[in-house]
């Protein structure tokens, strides 16, 4: 007779054990490559998923308190906004579409694919990948619209979507853009694993944190504020210290709490 373990749970989309100590980063890098094989993620998606999982390793692949904080005003943000809109690149669809889709939802958003290195083909695949996952409309695919200060391809936005938005979430993306984005006077929230880039230190909310883990969370944030009078909002928002964010997130890099990478070695 053995008193034998019950078999690890397994997850059916990676088939990767659920116990597995670095369980969420093979499943990003699962879902990355499936991103790229599907025409959705560009090459140079998974170079950028290189990079922020460098940055994940060194924050101890969790969600700091100051990043739950900056989750809590980019929901407020959202909550108070006249015209939100989520922006979907190529590494956030293959990573997080269904749960982009809630997001949406919770704070009553538009959805708008905006590519760094747009194809009209890339464009299709990616607002057809929403849609499997829940999204009802998906936005720019017209391309009415531009940003100034930026190169034709990179600037193309939809009129009514982000060239209409007041808050706009901008997560993984390019500095230049943040910041074309910034002067336009648009609120942005940025959701980046790496706290020295462009592009979070010029938004308004910076979130340090892997997209896995920072849209549910400020979808959970959004949901228990969902009845929140303005003025708590409000409150939220001023609350808010992005510097103090980034500092926070530079710390941690820094010091580094190494006990919480036992076990979480690289493959
Ligand atoms: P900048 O121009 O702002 O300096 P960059 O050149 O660093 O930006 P990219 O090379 O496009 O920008 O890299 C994308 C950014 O996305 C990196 O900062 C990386 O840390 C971050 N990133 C990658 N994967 C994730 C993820 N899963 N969650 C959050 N951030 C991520």
């Amino acid at each position: 007779m053995t008193d034998e373990a019950a078999p690890p749970e397994v997850d059916h989309e990676s088939e990767l054990p659920r116990d597995h100590p670095r369980y969420q980063s093979l499943l990003t890098r699962h879902r990355i490559e499936e991103g790229v094989e599907k025409g959705i993620t560009s090459t140079q998606g998974l170079i950028a998923e290189g990079r922020g999982e460098a940055f994940d390793y060194l924050l101890g692949e969790e969600t700091l308190p100051s990043a739950d904080a900056a989750a809590r005003a980019a929901a407020a943000h959202l909550l108070l906004a006249e015209h939100p809109v989520l922006s979907v690149n190529g590494n956030v669809a293959a990573l997080v579409p269904a749960e982009i889709v809630d997001l949406a939802e919770a704070t009553d958003a538009d959805i708008e694919v905006n590519l760094f290195n747009r194809t009209e083909e890339r464009m299709g695949a990616i607002a057809d990948h929403l849609r499997e996952h829940g999204a009802d409309e998906v936005k720019g695919l017209a391309a009415d619209g531009r940003i100034p200060g930026l190169n034709h391809e990179r600037a193309k936005v939809d009129a009514d979507g982000i060239g209409a938005a007041d808050v706009v979430l901008v997560p993984l993306e390019d500095g230049d853009r943040a910041e074309s984005l910034g002067e336009l006077g648009k609120t942005e929230i940025v959701v980046d694993l790496n706290p020295m880039s462009r592009s979070p230190r010029m938004a308004a909310v910076p979130v340090i944190d892997n997209i896995i883990r920072a849209v549910p969370n400020i979808t959970r944030h959004a949901r228990e504020l969902a009845d929140a009078p303005r003025g708590e909002l409000e409150r939220i928002v001023e609350g808010f210290d992005s510097e103090a964010a980034l500092r926070d997130a530079e710390r941690a890099i820094r010091e580094g709490d190494l006990g919480k990478r036992d076990g979480k070695d690289q493959e």
